[in-house]
């Protein structure tokens, strides 16, 4: 038996039309599994990468920035005929600014995607899974900022320390219901989201001179994470949060 392999199983990937979720929606199909991606961008790069290997794959649009969109994407899925079992919230965003000049709409965007209609949609699947009666992993994209404070970023780390703690709180009433919720937490990663920091050379370097593999992460690098984390291997794995950050947290 390949503890590893997701024939079968259909995974609910959100942000996945770039970065760390199109990779992780790539990785997920290789394994086996069907994917629906979920956004408010095209998803024609994850939909091609993902057909070359033989597994279906849908898009939703969503924006994620509104709760009832985040609630409506498992009724969405399941009127394509699908019965998704793994749902990955990967769709993020962040703001950068001092925190005495943190603006309210700087608060409330970030949170209400990163945090609210994470958790909405998490109680919209365990509803839909529960009801099936069948086994379901959820994945959440926590943040080296579920573990430290980070800087100038104030609703990005609120948003992340919220997700760690969502996790281990969902994971306390549903691992007994089989299922299983963890999350990941990348280290710094080269995709939009970092732009700003790499595009300041200082702050780029420092960050890298800390990195005890010697390089920033690329969004393939969470592939495996998430495959485990999806699959039977974890299945005894309840409210971890798993950093995939070239040994940072470990300095
Ligand atoms: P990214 O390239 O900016 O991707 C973010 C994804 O979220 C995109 O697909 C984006 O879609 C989607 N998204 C944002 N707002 C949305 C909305 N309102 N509705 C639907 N989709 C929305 O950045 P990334 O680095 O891959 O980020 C993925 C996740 O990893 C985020 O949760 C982020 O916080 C987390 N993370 C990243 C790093 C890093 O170093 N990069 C480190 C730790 C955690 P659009 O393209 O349409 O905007």
């Amino acid at each position: 038996m390949n503890l590893f392999d997701l024939s079968g199983r259909c995974a609910i990937v959100t942000g996945a039309n770039t970065g760390i979720g199109r990779a992780i929606a790539a990785g997920l199909a290789r394994a086996g599994a069907d994917i629906i991606g979920v956004g408010r961008s095209s998803m024609d790069e994850t939909a091609a990468s993902i057909s070359s290997t033989g597994r279906v794959f849908h898009a939703l649009n969503a924006d994620l920035s509104r709760v009832e969109a985040a609630r409506d994407v498992v009724a969405q899925a399941r009127a394509l005929g699908a019965k998704p079992d793994i749902l990955v919230n990967n769709a993020g965003i962040i703001r950068r600014a001092d925190t005495v000049d943190f603006t309210e709409a700087d608060w409330d965007a970030v949170i209400d995607t990163n945090l609210k209609s994470v958790f909405f949609l998490c109680q919209a699947f365990a509803k839909a899974v529960l009801d099936d009666g069948i086994p379901a992993k959820i994945i959440n994209v926590a943040s080296l900022l579920s573990f430290q404070g980070g800087i100038r970023v104030a609703s990005y780390t609120a948003s992340k320390s919220g997700i760690a703690g969502l996790t281990r709180l969902m994971a306390n009433e549903w691992a007994v219901r089989n299922i299983n919720v963890n999350a990941i937490a990348p280290g710094y990663v080269e995709t939009n989201n970092t732009q700003a920091l790499r595009a300041d050379a200082e702050r780029h370097a420092d960050i890298l001179k800390r990195i005890p593999a010697g390089r920033w992460a690329q969004p393939d690098d969470m592939a495996g994470a998430a495959i485990f984390l999806a699959s039977r291997a974890s299945d005894y794995v309840h409210g971890t949060i798993l950093p995939v950050d070239g040994g940072w947290l470990a300095r």
